[in-house]
Parts: structure tokens; sequence; C-alpha cells
């Protein structure tokens, strides 16, 4: 069996290591004319951390990512609400990590080159179209340095193209563009001192006034002392139309984020020293798309964001990206065929899915912290002077039992039995 993946994210990437593990030939090909370690950091759930050590990528993996082991929420004045343990603390067989996702993008990507070969992935070439067959699917790409088109037939086609998937658009046509919340998102990365035990994830405020997440992301910078801190800030707007195409890449301005900060004094963190200390601000509007009612149909299926665009919220946009690809390789190593394997594939991934798409919409944790902010606008001594123990309950319950579905030390459902001559599980 031939797999073509469009796409070279971390969805796309770690289909290629799965499929190759599982014996599956793959074509990568992505439009981008060179795959740089774009974004900033992202978290990976102990069920994702689980999925990249089945595929021998442990060792990678921590040698740049810092384990998350607590989330924590404060009023903006750096007092505590309400927090929990994750990933190893909370009883888990793997940790939860925070991470840059440009670094984990080539740390995938390096893995893919390694295993399957330096021309794995075809930069520079954007999918236009595909011809589904009896036989083949074959896809239409545009080599973006000549504009000349040209074909890859294959077995299966995985449309693993992100946000803006026009492979989800040829299956879901006049879909029209994401759905916006009103929520503006500023994203930067900045170095500072460590700030509490160093391996907290702390979510200060509320998006109804100001909310900012702080995280550390880098072992390099742990090793000497220091933190590269991943830092998003969050404002709720009116939530208008959406005038500009939702971009992972645009630039910010710091005189756009940093007034909502500028009287944050918080012992712990220097809140406007981290907004103004980034090299640089991205922007970008907190957007999804509605869950959809399939993702596969004949010889090509949908993975990632291009199956499940959702906020970013809860650490699962890059999470079930790889737990989607792994799904993907064990069912169609499993089918009979390419099309029994998309379909089955779809079936133990689509509606759990779905339901983290619609759960990420609920604004609970926002709302609650918006109860703080009003009770208690110049900060509070005791948690129960200011919420309720139903409104703590509330807090902290829910959205864990849906995001973290697996057990808590149990292996992988997805492991397929070691190829000869294969480091599949390595
Ligand atoms: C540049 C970038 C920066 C990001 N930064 C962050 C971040 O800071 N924080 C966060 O939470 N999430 C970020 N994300 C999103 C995050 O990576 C995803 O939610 C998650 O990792 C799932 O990834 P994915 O592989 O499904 O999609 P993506 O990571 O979006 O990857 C999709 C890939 O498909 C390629 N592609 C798109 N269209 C075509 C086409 N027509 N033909 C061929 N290839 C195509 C793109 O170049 C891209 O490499 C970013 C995504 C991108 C692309």
């Amino acid at each position: 069996m031939r797999v073509l993946i469009v796409g070279a994210g971390i969805g796309g990437l770690t289909t290629a290591l799965s499929l190759h593990a599982a014996g599956i030939d793959v074509d990568v090909v992505d439009s981008a004319r060179e795959l740089r370690p774009l974004g900033v950091g992202i978290n990976l759930l102990p069920h994702a951390t689980r999925e990249l050590t089945d595929l021998g990528l442990a060792d990678a993996v921590a040698g740049t990512a810092l384990s998350a082991e607590s989330f924590v929420h404060f009023d903006r004045h750096g007092n505590r609400v309400w927090g929990e343990s994750r990933g190893l603390a909370l009883g888990y067989s793997w940790p939860q990590y925070a991470v840059h996702r440009g670094e984990l993008q080539m740390l995938l990507l390096a893995a893919v080159r390694e295993r399957l070969g330096a021309d794995a992935v075809r930069t520079g070439a954007a999918f236009v179209d595909f011809a589904d067959g009896p036989d083949q699917v074959t896809a239409r790409l545009r080599d973006q340095a000549t504009g000349a088109e040209f074909t890859i037939a294959a077995d299966a086609l995985v449309g693993a193209d992100g946000l803006h998937s026009a492979v989800r658009r040829r299956l879901h046509p006049g879909e029209g563009a994401p759905l916006w919340n009103g929520v503006r998102m500023w994203r930067g990365v900045t170095e500072a001192d460590p700030f509490l035990d160093g391996r907290t994830v702390a979510i200060i405020g509320t998006r109804f006034v100001a909310k900012l997440v702080v995280y550390p992301i880098s072992r390099e910078a742990d090793d000497r002392g220091r933190a590269l801190l991943n830092w998003l800030g969050e404002v709720q707007l009116p939530a208008d139309e959406l005038t500009e195409a939702p971009d992972w890449n645009r630039e910010g301005r710091v005189e756009d984020v940093l007034p909502h900060f500028a009287d944050w004094r918080i012992g712990w963190l220097d809140v406007p020293g981290l907004i103004s200390g980034a090299r640089q601000i991205l922007e970008y509007p907190m957007v999804d798309r509605d869950p959809l009612p399939f993702w596969s149909r004949g010889r090509v299926t949908l993975l990632g964001d291009a199956a499940h665009p959702m906020y970013p919220f809860g650490s699962n946009g890059g999470s079930q990206a790889i737990l989607d690809a792994r799904a993907l390789a064990y069912e169609l190593a499993r089918a009979g065929s390419a099309t029994a394997g998309l379909a089955a594939y779809e079936v133990v991934r689509r509606e759990p899915v779905n339901a983290i798409v619609l759960a990420n919409r609920s604004d609970r944790s926002d709302v609650i912290m918006g109860e703080v902010a009003r009770r208690a606008p110049d900060g509070f001594d005791r948690t129960d002077e200011v919420l309720s123990a139903d409104e703590i309950a509330r807090l902290a319950g829910g959205y864990r039992s849906i995001s973290h579905t697996d057990e808590l030390t149990a292996g992988s459902p997805w492991t397929l039995p070691p190829r000869r001559g294969h480091l599949a599980s390595a």
C-alpha cells in the first residue's frame, strides 16, 4: 500500500512515521518552499507522549521539551485560585510536555528523513485537487517554484493540510471561512528567570477582561538555569465577522497587547517585561470550524487540524493530530483495503475528537474566573471568599475527562507488532 500525505505539520509527519512503522509506503508533500521551526509553544498530553514514545522518539522529545507538572489558575494579581497536577505528577505513565511547536516539527521531520529517506518529504508542492478511482486516487499538485502541475497516484490520500485545508474544501465544498469567537490572541516567547516551580502552566485572569497563559518550553534554557517562557495573551472582543484570513504567522504589535497587561503587578512574574521582551509577537484570532459529518470518502481522509480545527485550549491541537496519525496507521495496517482502513479510522476518531471541538467552545473556566475578577477586583486572601464550593468544583471538573480519555497507565491501543529489522517500538 502507498499513501500520499498532504501536509508536513505535526499531524502529517507523525502519520508518515506511523505508516512507515506499519510497513506502509509513504509520500509527503507540503506547500511551504521550506519547512522552518515556526510557531510558539504547545502542550502535548500524556497520551500523545505515549504515542511518540512508541515511535521511538521519547529521548528526542525529552531533549527539547519540558514536562508540565501542574495547571494553575490565578487571578490577575497572581493569587492562586485552583490548580491540578499534570502528566507524571497526576499518575500517568507518560509526561505532559510543553514544547516549541517548531522544534517538535523539526524533530519529526528529521526522524522522517532518517527513516524514510532524505527525499521522503517534498516541499514546495501544493495540493490542488484529486480524482478518486476504483484502484487508486490521483492527486494534482502544483510546484510552487515553477507553477507547473504534476500528479501523484496512491492507494490513499490523507489531507493533513491544516486549518485552511484544500483537501477538506474538496470534500466539503462551500463550508466557508473559519468561525471566530471574538477572542484576539497574541503569542510570544521570552527568556526570563524561572517562575514558581519552573514546571507550572499558569493561567492568569479571564479573557473577559484580559488573560495570560504562561509556561516554560525549553530544556536547553532550563539547563542554563533560565526559562524560555511561552506566553499567550487573550482578550474577548465583540465577535464581529472576521475580516482577515487567520494566519499563524501574522505579526502582532506590542502596542496592541501591552495596554491590556501594563498595570499587572505579580510578585512572581514580570508580566509587562515578559510581553515587551519578546523578540517577535504573533497575533491570531481564536477560530475553529464546526465538527464534520464525515472525514473519509473512498480513498481520501482528513487528519489533524484539517479534520478538526479547534480553539487552542486544553493542549489538544497537536495532541489529537498525533493520536489521529497513530490510529490511521493502525487501521490501515489491519484493514483488507485502503477504503476499509480509512473508514475504520474515522469510526474510532471522529466522534471523540468532535466532542473535544465542542467542549473547547464552552468558556466555563473563563466565566468562573470572570466572577473572581468581578467579586474581588483588588485580589483576595482565601479562595472561598470569592468562589463557592460548587464554582470551584465546576472549575476543576469535566474538561480533563473529555480530553484525557485513556487510562493513566495503559499502553497504546495502536501498537502494531514490530516488523523484522525495524525499530517500530524502539
Ligand atoms: C506555521 C504554524 C504555526 C503554528 N503555531 C502554533 C502555535 O504557536 N500554537 C498552537 O497551539 N498551534 C500552532 N499551530 C497549529 C498546530 O500546529 C496544530 O493545531 C497542530 O499541530 C495540528 O497540526 P496539523 O499537522 O494538523 O496542521 P498544521 O500544523 O497546520 O500543518 C499543516 C501543514 O500543511 C501544509 N499545507 C497547507 N496547505 C497545503 C496544501 N494545499 N498543499 C500541501 N501542503 C499544505 C502547511 O504548510 C503545513 O505545514 C501552528 C500551525 C502552523 C502551520
